[in-house]
């Protein structure tokens, strides 16, 4: 039954990996009302965003905004750089990558998907060397693009992206590096100029905490310059009307106002804090979250401690339980939200984000949760892991600047 009437008391726990719970404060800046989207006040918005923006990523050069999901802009990074039947090496680290992996074959590109064998594989992260051996290969430089995902979502491991550079210098393969880290900006440290990316796609509800409905290309020179000569059809996605209109702050069409305005706000809030604060504090919170998996004797998705996401912890369930089956039992019973597993891992794990706006104590109720569910699906348990997590976040107090939304 469809209960779209039920409004249950108090917060709704939303643990999943985005969408990401909003704050009230950019809540707040989206109810402003809509404006004239070629009026004076819009041009100072958009160039405020745009420059915002620009500091999260890290990147002194455009980043492009659309009005659409995280996966529009996908699109869009592969329709700006690519011809169709070009070869793009993408990697396989989970359901994510295997998504972009499927749309470039939609679009008729030619994708080459390096993995690790079975669900296995979607315990690591990116094999940079592997990457380096193949387009050591590929003597007659066909691959166009090398396409990976930074946090991959669906298993909460974060790939090292400047490793994944480092191979194709090594290598000294002229391909593009286009980077989706949807799940990760704002929430796990970035750097797209440093790192040498050429298309970093993301999106508003994860990191920037904001609600679905925007989404990014961070473009470098060498992918500008792809896209004079690239020939997949494009229009709306087209980065040459938007990038020239946007240097007065407007767009070639309708812009998504309201979601602007929250992400002025979202950009205030994460600059004034400092990203590094925001990275730490993410950083933290994992550290509490994996705390809890350890102590209930369950298996941690990712098998590489210098991967763990900072974003969100993948939860492997023993044999024989369905992970789905426990997280019907939290949504259900205790109002909390926990990510399904995806693709090849469906029911076998469950995933807890512990990204955008959060605080010990909603972590801890995520794990009561959690726990509670466990022991109502009749799952054996090794010991308390809301007690685990209440030892580290009470033993490793956050310092002020951690706390402090803004
Ligand atoms: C959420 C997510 C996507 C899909 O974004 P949508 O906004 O749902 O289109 C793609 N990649 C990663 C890594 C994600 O986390």
């Amino acid at each position: 039954m469809l209960t779209l009437d039920f409004h249950p008391t108090g917060r709704h726990f939303l643990q999943i990996p985005g969408p990401s719970p909003v704050p009230d404060r950019i809540l707040r800046a989206m109810s402003l009302p809509t404006i004239d989207h070629r009026g004076p006040e819009f041009g100072a918005l958009g160039l405020k965003v745009l420059a915002g923006i620009r500091q999260i990523f890290q990147t002194r050069h455009p980043v492009v905004i659309y009005p659409a999901s995280g996966t529009g802009a996908w699109e869009a990074a592969l329709a700006n750089t690519l011809s169709p039947g070009d070869s793009v090496l993408m990697f396989e680290t989970g359901h994510f990558a295997s998504l972009w992996n499927r749309m470039a074959t939609r679009l008729g590109l030619k994708p080459e998907f390096l993995g690790l064998p079975g669900a296995e594989g979607w315990r690591h992260g990116v094999q940079a060397g592997m990457i380096e051996e193949r387009l050591k290969a590929d003597t007659q430089h066909a691959i166009k693009a090398v396409c990976v995902v930074h946090n991959e979502t669906s298993t909460g491991v974060t790939s090292d992206i400047a490793a994944v550079r480092r191979a194709i210098d090594a290598a000294k393969h002229p391909a593009l590096l286009l980077v989706d880290t949807i799940s990760g900006l704002a929430s796990a440290d970035y750097r797209h100029d440093e790192w040498g990316v050429d298309v970093t796609v993301s999106g508003s509800q994860k990191g920037l905490m904001l609600p679905p409905g925007i989404s990014f290309n961070a473009v470098s020179p060498k992918a500008l310059e792809a896209s004079r000569t690239a020939r997949l059809p494009k229009a709306f996605w087209a980065w040459d009307e938007i990038i020239e209109m946007n240097q007065t702050g407007y767009w070639p069409y309708t812009p998504n106002t309201n979601l602007l305005y929250g992400l002025n706000e979202a950009c205030d809030m994460l600059l004034s804090q400092g990203l590094d604060t925001v990275f730490a504090r993410h950083r933290r919170w994992g550290e509490g979250v994996r705390a809890a998996v350890r102590a209930w004797g369950l298996e941690i998705q990712c098998a590489d401690p210098a991967l763990y996401s900072p974003v969100l912890t993948g939860v492997m369930m023993p044999e024989g339980v369905d992970a789905d089956a426990v997280r019907k039992i939290v949504y259900e019973r205790f109002d909390c939200s926990l990510g399904t597993g995806l693709g090849k891992v469906r029911g076998r794990m469950f995933r807890i984000g512990h990204l955008g706006d959060c605080n010990d104590l909603t972590l801890m109720a995520a794990l009561a949760g959690c726990e509670m569910g466990f022991r109502l699906a009749g799952v054996k348990l090794a010991g308390s892991g809301v007690q685990a997590a209440m030892d580290y976040f009470a033993g490793h107090p956050a310092s002020l600047d951690l706390r402090r939304a803004a």
